[in-house]
């Protein structure tokens, strides 16, 4: 640690240092350093730990990712990119057969191997070189292993073949570590082979039958896209799908997949699984039917990658580890330090790509801030600052890529009122100019929620085809608080779905 002794931190450089310029190598000469010093150490190279090295590396610091296997991480090669694209063909193939004189030139089936080999290039076939390159176009150090805390400020890394790498950070470590599934207490899983939603957004056939255990967001899809591809799949949930979301848009969502011929099997308990001769899976429910596919899916949810990370040992799961979390303020700052950061799925928070990466932009903004002397080191920061994910607690925005849609922002009336907020709601069945122009027999729903003291949208639901690209509207009129009678003034364009927006609005009253 010699090394260390009496170096100044450098917070004025332009950070584009690269890893080796970034540490120092021992006397030895190896390939691997064996003790590398730097601003900030980030665990795990998914898309939330590349945005918070970035961030503090453009912030004139520098940083070091360590990640032991794809730099990307899951969205990029078993979640988000590759179960979108498995979707895309069937979406866009239905949106033509839903329009008439399209409809005519839209038959026939989905070519499945067309789309796999679609849904492989967005993986860029589970490579991940061009993303090494812009880790180290962007001057962010790599090393290429597995991270543990080893004491405040330092990190180990462990390599497959052995050999460590000790690094010690003169500002702070981020933890950025990911998710793991959380496979459910169903008897005779363990003795089945069964694919999780990485082996189900990367398989190159498509299975006959599939059972799909789970109604979740990522249950939901799966069993729609393998559907459309010529699946024959039930999908099996302990309770409703979908049930954090509004019931009409569940239920769209519902009658969407049983048009693609899913048997869909709501508040169905099963008892336990085993295998089959040929291979395949047998799923024993409750209520005595046993359901046989070629392939179980298993997608019941997932929890923070907190394991064999060294906290125990510095005494930080004594913190709040309360159902697997680690507590941190809304810069990701972890309680009871002022240099251990959580951000992305491992803090917990909120499971979506897009608001890890705001927080890894929100931790990495704090490390800087305090680096400089301008945010306290454990002090928190001001809401709405550059420093913290303020929008996690009111707008968060999240879509299901089904087909139709769903597409939500903000709080439900229920969660409103549940936090003390006084709201209404305004619902109407989604029939404009614009949905009738987009599908023939266009089927959608929407609701506002109203803060009635404040006068302000606290959130916002669209089910239908295409309702995404709505949703963005509604987050900013949620963040930046707009009046209803402001709102009133931004007029949707004749004739699109957002003219939903008007019809609420003149619903509720203005
Ligand atoms: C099927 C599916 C579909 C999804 N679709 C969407 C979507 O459409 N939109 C959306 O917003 N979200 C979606 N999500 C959620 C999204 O994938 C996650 O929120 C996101 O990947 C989290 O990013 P992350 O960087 O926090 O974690 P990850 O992407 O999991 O990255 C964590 C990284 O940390 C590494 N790591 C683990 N332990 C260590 C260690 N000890 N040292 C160093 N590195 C380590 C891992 O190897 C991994 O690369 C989906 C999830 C699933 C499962």
């Amino acid at each position: 640690m010699t090394e260390q002794d009496g170096t100044e931190p450098d917070s004025t450089g332009n950070g584009s240092t690269g890893h080796r310029e970034a540490g120092r190598r021992d006397a030895d000469d190896t390939s691997r350093p064996r003790r590398l010093e730097t601003d900030v150490v980030v665990l795990g190279g998914g898309a939330v730990g590349e945005n918070a090295a970035d961030r503090v590396v453009q912030d004139g610091l520098e940083a070091v990712l360590v990640e032991p296997a794809l730099i990307g991480g899951e969205c990029s090669y078993w979640a988000c990119m590759p179960s979108k694209a498995l979707l895309r063909p069937g979406t866009a193939l239905a949106a033509a057969r839903s329009v008439a004189g399209s409809r005519e030139a839209g038959t026939g089936m989905l070519d499945a191997q067309a789309v796999l080999d679609r849904r492989n290039s967005f993986t860029s076939h589970w490579n991940d070189s061009s993303q090494a390159e812009w880790v180290e176009g962007a001057g962010i150090g790599l090393v290429r292993g597995r991270g543990r805390l080893t004491g405040p400020r330092e990190v180990t890394v462990d390599y497959d073949d052995a050999g460590t790498t000790t690094i010690v950070a003169r500002r702070a470590v981020v933890l950025a570590t990911g998710s793991v599934p959380t496979p459910p207490p169903l008897k005779g899983l363990d003795g089945v082979e069964y694919w999780g939603t990485r082996e189900a957004t990367s398989a190159q056939e498509v299975p006959p039958r599939l059972i799909v255990f789970g109604g979740g967001v990522s249950g939901t899809e799966l069993a729609q896209a393998w559907a459309r591809l010529g699946s024959r799949v039930t999908l099996v949930a302990r309770h409703d799908i979908l049930d954090s979301y509004p019931e009409q848009a569940r239920e769209l969502v519902k009658a969407g997949l049983v048009s693609d011929g899913v048997d869909v099997r709501t508040f169905t308990a099963a008892d336990f699984v085993r295998g089959t001769a040929d291979g395949g899976v047998e799923l024993c429910l409750q209520d005595g039917s046993v359901l046989s596919a070629d392939r179980l899916l298993v997608s019941t949810g997932r929890a923070p990658a907190l394991a064999h990370l060294g906290l125990e040992e510095l005494g930080l799961e004594e913190l709040d580890m309360d159902s697997g979390r680690l507590e941190s303020d809304d810069s990701g700052l972890v309680r009871g330090t002022d240099w251990l950061y959580v951000v992305g799925d491992a803090a917990g928070k909120v499971l979506l790509t897009h608001q890890g990466k705001y927080e890894a932009r929100a931790a990495g903004a704090a490390i800087s801030a305090r680096a400089r002397g301008e945010l306290a080191p454990a002090a928190a920061p001001r809401a709405w600052s550059r420093e913290a994910s303020t929008a996690n607690h009111v707008a968060v925005p999240q879509v299901v890529f089904t087909d139709p849609e769903i597409a939500m922002v903000g709080r439900t009336a229920e969660q409103a009122r549940a936090g003390g907020v006084n709201v209404s709601e305004t619902s109407l069945e989604l029939s404009v100019a614009g949905s009738s122009l987009y599908a023939d027999d266009y089927r959608g729903w929407a609701q506002m929620v109203v803060d009635e003291d404040r006068r302000v949208v606290v959130g916002m639901t669209f089910a239908g085809p295409g309702v995404s690209e709505l949703l963005h509207a509604a987050t900013i009129a949620i963040t930046g608080e707009v009046p209803l009678e402001r709102l009133w003034h931004a007029v949707p364009s004749y004739p699109t779905i957002s003219e939903i927006w008007l019809r609420l609005l003149e619903k509720y009253g203005l």
